[in-house]
């Protein structure tokens, strides 16, 4: 994702000014400026980025950073605070309530990804226990229909739609009516993907709102729309009441910027994000452990919130005491790997620590074959004597791991010496980014919820 390297570029430029002997008007415009480069190349729009320097120039005062005060962490917090702010329109979107019914209406435009927005949003609250359901209310694109159907019947969410009915605003209807009856908690009403210029096509989205009367509308957005977000974003808001919006596509090449202007243009909440075509590509956005991941700050309660999620209780301060020591040995790499089984993507994880930038995790799209990877890694980990698992394998302790130690390896897990060998690779580069956690000072509560 390209706003990854908006983050490096923002931290890399605070790191400059920060390493200045004397900060004045200068070296902060300076600082300044080559943010806003950054940000204009991630598509955020012009005004935006203005109205950010302006604010930042406002509040960061230059005597305080001259006086020798944390001037990183100055500029840093400020410009964190600007980004929540774009990001945050100030009130939540809409929020369903389970048991509850709740009509959901999404409008996009076309090839956004609305319709698999639409089943992803389904399907996430399925499985929190909800009970969704589909109405397809897209009668311009052929072919539509059998789209929602096809995600539906796999997620095996209920759906109504028809191949022959031409009015959107009566399947809608009906589609809603229907799932009323069936007691549905949440009835998902998808749209025609529009382009800004279709008038008729924008009537009839209003219309469709107004005859269902949704408790919520979704504009989706691809991130790759760039600097077009903020007027097609715009014209939606102008033709029906959007209350939150999704971003679809985070995994790609995008540039993410747009993101920010449509908050901007619709002022209303990004509330989950697409990371690929898969059903299970969709992550709750939460603005403030999101701007914090992307100017490698870290995000400390999501990660604790996950040390305590699966780490038993009794093992979580000693893999604290770990972490902050920085040392890695084989057997702390086969425990890891037990709990990262269990937390989910390794680098959903690993992006939540400070300092880390998604480019040295694991690739995205690759993390089933991550799993199956250390899941085969684990066997041969087995295989090993206890005094294996125990070494720090580093310079200072080349030898441990010899040819005839990782033959028996190789021999007791029933693999190649090939793979063996790719094992301790990877131990190798796990051993590097935990290395850089050494000294680290890990929060308390009082302290993450300062922020
Ligand atoms: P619609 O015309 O707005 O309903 O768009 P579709 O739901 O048909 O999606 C258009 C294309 O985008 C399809 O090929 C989807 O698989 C793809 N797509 C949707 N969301 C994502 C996402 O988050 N990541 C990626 N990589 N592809 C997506």
């Amino acid at each position: 994702m390209v706003l990854a390297q908006l983050g490096g570029t923002i931290t890399r430029a605070i790191q400059q000014m920060s390493n200045a002997t004397i900060i004045d008007e200068k070296v902060l415009n300076e600082c300044l400026n080559e943010i806003n480069r950054a940000l204009l190349n991630a598509d955020v729009q012009f005004q935006l980025v203005r109205n950010m320097q302006n604010n930042i120039k406002r509040i960061v005062n230059i005597e305080d950073l001259a006086a020798g005060h944390n001037k990183r962490r100055i500029i840093q917090q400020a410009i964190f605070n600007e980004l929540c702010n774009m990001l945050d329109p100030g009130k939540p979107a809409f929020t369903p309530k389970k048991g509850k019914t709740s009509i959901i209406m999404f409008v996009g435009l076309q090839g956004s990804g609305k319709t698999t927005t639409c089943t992803k949003y389904a399907y996430y609250h399925q499985k929190k226990g909800w009970k969704p359901a589909l109405v397809c209310a897209d009668t311009f694109r052929a072919g539509a229909f059998d789209q929602l159907k096809q995600n539906a019947t796999k997620a095996k969410i209920p759906f109504y739609g028809s191949y022959t009915e031409s009015d959107p605003v009566k399947i809608a209807v009906e589609g809603v009516e229907t799932f009323k009856k069936e007691n549905c908690d949440l009835i998902i009403v998808d749209t025609s993907g529009r382009h800004k210029q279709e008038a008729a096509l924008f009537e009839e989205m209003r219309q469709v709102s107004e005859a269902t009367k949704p408790d919520l509308i979704v504009f989706v957005m691809d991130s790759s729309i760039g600097q077009a977000a903020f007027d097609q974003a715009q014209a939606f808001k102008q033709s029906v009441p959007v209350g939150a919006v999704i971003v679809t596509k985070m995994d790609g090449h995008a540039k993410g910027g747009g993101a920010l202007s449509a908050v901007a243009a619709t002022k209303s909440p990004v509330i989950f994000i697409g990371t690929g075509e898969h059903m299970d590509e969709f992550e709750v956005f939460d603005v403030k452990p999101f701007v914090s991941r992307l100017l490698g700050m870290g995000d400390w309660s999501g990660f604790m919130d996950k040390i305590h999620e699966v780490v038993p209780k009794d093992q979580q301060p000693e893999l604290l005491q770990k972490l902050s020591e920085g040392n890695f040995t084989l057997r702390i790499m086969y425990e890891q790997f037990q709990h990262i089984l269990k937390m989910g993507p390794i680098g959903q994880v690993f992006s939540m620590l400070p300092g880390f930038s998604s480019s040295e995790l694991m690739p995205k799209g690759q993390e089933k074959e991550s799993q199956a990877k250390i899941k085969r890694y684990m066997t041969m980990m087995d295989s090993m004597t206890n005094e294996g698992k125990s070494c720090k394998l580093d310079s200072s302790n080349p030898k441990i791991m010899n040819d005839s130690r990782i033959m028996r390896i190789a021999r007791g897990s029933g693999r190649h010496v090939r793979e063996v060998m790719e094992m301790l690779e990877e131990y190798k580069r796990l051993a590097k980014i935990w290395s850089k956690m050494k000294g680290l000072k890990i929060p308390t509560r009082g302290d993450m919820n300062m922020r």
